[in-house]
């Protein structure tokens, strides 16, 4: 693969764009692969770039159902934070933000990762305990975050209103270096990267049935005919469940549709994102200028990739509250995705029953951010047979052994 330079780009912008290779193949399945990797999302495809660059594990396969990055990878808000309470969350997602900062260069693919900023407010004495407490957890942790008092909320994002008609802003929980990235161009980067590793990424074939002897896995069923492996990495996110259901074992996952929705292009207003978990709403803006808004999740199972709509009153209606300027604002688009629930809101990275199958989901409404730290782990994971330090706490065991990371503040409304 040739390397995208600004040279290359005013060449061919003199070729009306006529030079530009593939940027990944789109090969027939092979009978075997090493390892075979189910769902082009972030997490998966970033699974498979580091058992490449890693672990120079290559023969792999990555199998989507639909097309790369359509599922929540395309979908979500794009916040990247690593604000989190526990150790073992904080070591995890501050892995990741701190490869997001130099992706793009490593990809030679420009993700936009953009470190604007991310604040959450404080809207209750209760939340300025608890983000005090978050910011002193940081500091232990490495991870660089500090508690700022509303003059300074006021400061970072004009167009609060800090005085609130139910919740006034006390304070917030501020982390300078957290910020956006490009989701799709995320997906994009690391299949091109894997492509030129010469991985198969295969669009368009779903998994059917997992095979396995003897209590390993030897291989699965797709759409495109039965493929062998080694091993076998299972990253589906909200589709986990089935595909745990496939290979024999369960899973403490939920499935619900979380949702999100984008307003008319407007000029710049807004420079970082905001937070406000307790009147339930979060916003920020692209680059093209809509105001990027997320919303609840579902009280119920479901599959509809659509969400339901009192959401929409209710975190619309948050907002105003917080940003009186954006009542008048039409919105443009509203849709969902499939998010995978553990009743601890912490990933499960982890070995399975099965001998050689190994699972990545549980991000529920916040695993963007943990792209490359969590394909980081996953790959050690699965070239090294068992959880890397990143990876250790994180295993299906913990719910039986009652060892709970529970991040239900940090990942509350909080994407
Ligand atoms: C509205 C919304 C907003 C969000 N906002 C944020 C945010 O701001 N910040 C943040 O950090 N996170 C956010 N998230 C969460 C984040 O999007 C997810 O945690 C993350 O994208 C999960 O990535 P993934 O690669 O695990 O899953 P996905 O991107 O969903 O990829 C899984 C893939 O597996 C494929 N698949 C499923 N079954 C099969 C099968 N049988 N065979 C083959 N392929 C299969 C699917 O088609 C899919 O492409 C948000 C999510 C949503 C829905």
């Amino acid at each position: 693969m040739k390397r995208d330079s600004a040279f290359a780009v005013a060449r061919e912008a003199f070729r009306n764009h006529t030079g530009w290779e593939r940027a990944w193949a789109n090969p027939a399945p092979k009978k075997r692969y090493d390892v075979i990797i189910v769902g082009a999302g972030g997490h998966g495809l970033a699974t498979a770039y580091y058992l490449g660059k890693n672990h120079g594990i290559r023969n792999v396969a990555v199998l989507e159902k639909g097309w790369l990055g359509g599922g929540n990878t395309g979908r979500n808000t794009t916040i990247i934070r690593s604000n989190y309470l526990q150790d073992p969350s904080a070591a995890i997602y501050e892995k990741a933000r701190s490869l997001y900062e130099t992706l793009s260069q490593e990809l030679n693919y420009n993700i936009m990762f953009s470190p604007r900023g991310v604040m959450m407010l404080a809207q209750t004495e209760h939340e300025v305990r608890g983000y005090r407490r978050t910011a002193q957890a940081n500091a232990l942790q490495g991870v660089d975050t500090e508690f700022v008092d509303r003059k300074r909320v006021k400061e970072l994002c004009p167009i609060i209103n800090i005085d609130g008609p139910r919740y006034p802003v006390l304070g917030a929980l501020w982390q300078a270096r957290a910020g956006t990235a490009r989701h799709d161009a995320v997906a994009w980067g690391y299949a091109r990267a894997c492509s030129d590793m010469g991985m198969d990424i295969i669009q368009k074939c779903e998994v059917t049935a997992v095979r396995r002897e003897g209590g390993r896995v030897v291989g699965v069923d797709t759409t495109r005919g039965p493929i062998d492996c080694e091993k076998l990495g299972i990253v589906v996110a909200g589709h986990s469940g089935q595909l745990a259901e496939m290979a024999g074992f369960r899973l403490p996952i939920e499935s619900v549709a979380l949702q999100a929705l984008v307003s008319e292009p407007i000029k710049p207003c807004m420079d970082v994102v905001v937070m406000a978990n307790t009147v339930h709403g979060y916003m920020s803006q692209s680059d093209k200028g809509e105001m990027v808004i997320g919303g609840g999740a579902d009280g119920y199972n479901n599959y509809t990739q659509r969400g339901s709509f009192h959401h929409v009153e209710e975190t619309v209606r948050a907002l105003v509250e917080t940003f009186p300027v954006i009542s008048r604002l039409k919105m443009l688009r509203w849709w969902g995705g499939i998010v995978d629930m553990t009743g601890d809101r912490s990933p499960i990275l982890s070995k399975t029953p099965v001998e050689g199958v190994f699972i990545n989901c549980g991000w529920g409404t916040g695993g963007f951010k943990a792209i490359p730290g969590s394909g980081w782990a996953t790959a050690e994971m699965i070239a090294r047979g068992e959880p890397g330090p990143l990876a250790a706490e994180f295993s299906l065991d913990r719910f039986r052994e009652g060892r709970f990371i529970d991040e239900s503040v940090a990942a509350g409304v909080a994407h």
